[in-house]
C-alpha cells in the first residue's frame, strides 16, 4: 500500500488486504487442485463478504451496494488481485452493466443480485466473434410478444454458477452513413428458461473460475427483459467498458505485488556460491524493473480511475491502462518465477499458477493488440491522419 492514497483509501486497502489473506488466500490451493469452488465454500464465502461489507462494492449505495466511486474502488480491486480470480469474484460482483436496469427489472434483477441472492453473467463473445464483436450472430426474433433466441456464446465466466445471462443478440440491420449495421441488443435472460445448455470449457488461467459455452435453442426472453433500448446493446455496453479496463489493470498490480514479494524473499535466502542469489545482479536488477513496472501501473490505474470518476477519461487512456497493466504483470510472473528457479515450475509454490493466471489478462478484456489499434489510432489522428 503506498503513498498517494487518501486516509480513506488506506482503510479500504488494508480492509480489502486483510480479508483476502484471511478469508480467500488460504482456500487457493484447493480450487486450483479441485478446479472449482465447491459449492458449501462458495456459499460461506459469499455470506462472509456480505457480512464484512466486501460484496457488490462498486454498485449504488441506492440500491444497496458499496456505492465506490471508481478511484476508491481501484484501490480495493489492487487489493483483490492478490488473490486467485475463483475466489475474487466470489465479492466482485456484479457485471457494472446492471446499473442500466430500469422499472421492474431493479427488483427482479439488480437488487437480488446486489444482495447476494442471484448471480449475473456477461456473454457477449461468440465462437465466431471476440474482438470484432460486430460479427456475432445470435439473434433474437419477436415472436408471440416475446424475443425468441438462438445462438451459441462462448468463454462465459460463471455461466455454470449464474441464473440470469446478460446476452448481446442481434434483433434486426439498419441502415447508418457507413451503410447497414446490425442491431445488438442487450437482454436478461433466466438461465432456468428452457433451450439454454451450458458447457464448461478447460483453461489455462483462474482454475475453478469456469468460462463455458453456452447454447441458446429458441430460447424465449419476455420483451421486458431488454436491458436499455432494443437496439442499443452496444450504448448500454460501452458505457462500463472503461470501468473493466481500469480494473483489469487494477487487480494486475496486485498479482504482480504479491509474485514480486515471494521471489525477493526468496532472492534474499536462497543461496547459491556462497551467498543468497539476491546479491546477484542478474537476479537483483530483476526486482528493480518488477518494482518500476508495478508502481508505475499503480499510478496510471489510480490516474485513470480518479478520471473516470471525473468523466474525462479517454478511450485510447483506458487502453493504456488496460495495455501497460495486463503486459506488466506478464513480465513480472516471469521474472519472479524466474528467481525462483526449479522451485518455481512446481506447484509447491503459487509461481506457476500466477504465471498462467497473468497470460489471461493480455487476452479477455481486449486483446493486447486491440489496444495497441485503438491507441495507435489516437496518436495518429492527433497528429493529422
Ligand atoms: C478465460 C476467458 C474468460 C472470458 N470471459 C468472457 C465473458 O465472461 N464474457 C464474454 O463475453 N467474453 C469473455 N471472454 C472472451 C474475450 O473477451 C475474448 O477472448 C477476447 O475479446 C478476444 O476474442 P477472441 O478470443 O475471439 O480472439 P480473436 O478476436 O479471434 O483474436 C485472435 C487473435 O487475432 C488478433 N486480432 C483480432 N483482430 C485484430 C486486429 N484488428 N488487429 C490486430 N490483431 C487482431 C487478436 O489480438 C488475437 O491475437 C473470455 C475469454 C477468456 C479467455
Amino acid at each position: 500500500m503506498s503513498a498517494g492514497l487518501t486516509d480513506d483509501q488506506r482503510l479500504i486497502a488494508e480492509g480489502v488486504r486483510g480479508f483476502v489473506e484471511r478469508e480467500l488466500q488460504p482456500h487457493e490451493a484447493l480450487v486450483e487442485r479441485l478446479d472449482t469452488v465447491p459449492d458449501d465454500l462458495f456459499e460461506e464465502l459469499r455470506r462472509k463478504a456480505i457480512a464484512q461489507g466486501y460484496y457488490a462494492l462498486n454498485m449504488p449505495a441506492e440500491h444497496g451496494g458499496g456505492g465506490l466511486g471508481a478511484a476508491d474502488r481501484a484501490v480495493a480491486e489492487i487489493e483483490f488481485g492478490r488473490v486467485s480470480r475463483a475466489l475474487g469474484i466470489i465479492c466482485n460482483r456484479p457485471a457494472p452493466i446492471l446499473k442500466a436496469c430500469t422499472g421492474d427489472q431493479i427488483e427482479t434483477y439488480l437488487r437480488p443480485t446486489i444482495r447476494g441472492e442471484r448471480w449475473d453473467c456477461f456473454a457477449l463473445t461468440e465462437p465466431g466473434a471476440g474482438s470484432d464483436a460486430r460479427a456475432l450472430t445470435t439473434r433474437a426474433c419477436p415472436g408471440g410478444g416475446d424475443w425468441i433466441v438462438n445462438g451459441t456464446k462462448q468463454f462465459i465466466t460463471m455461466a455454470l454458477r449464474a441464473d440470469f445471462i446478460i446476452l448481446f443478440a442481434v434483433t434486426g440491420i439498419e441502415a447508418t452513413p457507413r451503410g447497414e449495421r446490425k442491431r445488438i441488443t442487450a437482454f436478461l435472460v433466466d438461465k432456468a428458461s428452457p433451450g439454454i445448455e451450458v458447457r464448461p470449457l478447460d483453461v489455462l488461467s483462474n482454475r475453478g473460475m469456469k468460462s463455458c459455452v453456452i447454447t441458446f435453442s429458441d430460447v424465449r426472453v419476455p420483451a421486458r427483459n431488454i436491458l436499455g433500448a432494443e437496439g442499443g446493446g452496444f450504448a448500454v455496453a460501452k458505457a462500463w467498458i472503461f470501468s473493466g479496463r481500469v480494473m483489469l489493470a487494477a487487480n494486475c498490480v496486485g498479482l504482480a505485488e504479491r509474485a514480486m514479494a515471494i521471489a525477493a524473499r526468496w532472492a534474499n535466502t536462497r543461496e547459491a556460491f556462497g551467498q543468497p542469489i539476491g546479491r546477484f545482479q542478474g537476479t537483483a536488477f530483476k526486482f528493480a524493473d518488477m518494482a518500476t513496472e508495478i508502481h508505475a501501473t499503480r499510478l496510471m490505474v489510480l490516474d485513470a480511475a480518479g478520471r473516470m470518476d471525473a468523466g474525462t477519461l479517454t478511450q485510447r487512456e483506458a487502453s493504456q491502462v488496460n495495455l501497460f497493466g495486463s503486459e506488466m504483470v506478464g513480465r513480472v510472473t516471469d521474472s519472479a518465477l524466474q528467481v525462483m528457479g526449479g522451485m518455481g515450475i512446481t506447484k509447491e509454490v503459487p509461481l506457476e499458477r500466477f504465471w498462467r493466471d497473468a497470460r489471461v489478462e493480455r487476452v479477455w478484456e481486449g486483446t493486447s493488440e486491440i489496444h495497441r489499434d485503438i491507441i495507435s489510432k489516437d496518436v495518429l489522428r492527433e497528429f493529422g491522419r
